[in-house]
């Protein structure tokens, strides 16, 4: 049997990876690993798995798609695995008090097909235990929740794997392909790389003003990334706002205007 996926209509699932953070289970792993490749999905990135990685268990449960826990990537943290990503979505099994966009199930496989075709795309899955952080779930542009039985909410981390890849290969054989929502962008979009340090200039900048107090921040900077992150930054538009905090911190700072 062909053991690769012609299906020109799956080919953007080639854009997605597969982001298990924390995990404490290896036979979850070779789980996440088969329900991946049963559904067509190859990319694997394991960000500071809280086992050892390789690890039998985890094979044995992979059975066929043991070559895809040989090919995952171990990063640090998710921050470095979802680095050079446009698009990355947050699953949850919990409510948070400030509120990612939320997408379905199904129309996580909608945002898929409606992305641009050079999109990176990360699908983040969190701890058995305790799921992903808040600082983690920051990270995400959108947040997925499998509408579950409120008797008992948590799913198991494979199984939940197993759901969102299924909607997204359905979502890729119902849809007419190449629909995309910046069809003809002049612009590449900012990574998550490029926006995380834009970030980090943008709390130091409002620090130096005296606009965000450190002892009472308010959840600001919470709420700033929710509204940066619901907007497709592109490149240009990120150095323009990299330019503008530079000024004001040179303006503050009292040093020579260029
Ligand atoms: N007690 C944890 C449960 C984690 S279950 C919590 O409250 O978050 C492990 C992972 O499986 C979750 O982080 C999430 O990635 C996924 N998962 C489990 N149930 C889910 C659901 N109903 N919807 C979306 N993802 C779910």
């Amino acid at each position: 049997m062909d053991d690769t996926d012609t299906d020109e209509r799956t080919q953007m699932l080639a854009r997605v990876r597969v982001v298990l953070v924390g995990t404490s289970h290896a036979g979850n792993i070779g789980g996440a690993a088969r329900a991946m490749k049963n559904m067509g999905l190859t990319r694997l990135v394991l960000a500071g798995p809280a086992v050892a990685f390789p690890h039998p268990e985890a094979t044995w449960r992979a059975v066929q798609a043991a070559d895809l826990l040989e090919s995952a990537v171990v990063t640090r943290d998710l921050a470095e695995a979802v680095a050079d990503c446009t698009l990355v979505i947050g699953t949850s099994a919990r409510e948070r008090r400030i509120q990612l966009p939320q997408v379905s199930p199904r129309g996580l496989g909608t945002l898929l097909a409606d992305s641009r075709a050079d999109e990176e795309v990360a699908l983040v899955f969190g701890r058995e235990d305790s799921g992903l952080s808040n600082e983690e779930l920051r990270l995400c542009h959108w947040h997925v929740h499998i509408p579950t039985s409120a008797a008992y909410s948590s799913l198991n981390l494979a199984a939940a794997v197993q759901i969102l890849c299924y909607e997204l290969r359905v979502a890729c054989l119902e849809r007419a392909p190449a629909k995309t929502v910046l069809p003809e962008w002049d612009e590449p979009l900012a990574t998550v790389e490029g926006v995380e340090r834009f970030y980090v200039h943008l709390e130091e900048t409002l620090a130096e003003i005296g606009f965000l107090k450190p002892t009472a921040p308010r959840q600001l900077m919470t709420r700033l990334r929710r509204l940066f992150n619901r907007v497709r930054l592109d490149q240009m538009e990120l150095n323009i706002l990299r330019g503008m905090l530079t000024e004001i911190q040179k303006s503050v700072r009292g040093g020579p205007r260029t």
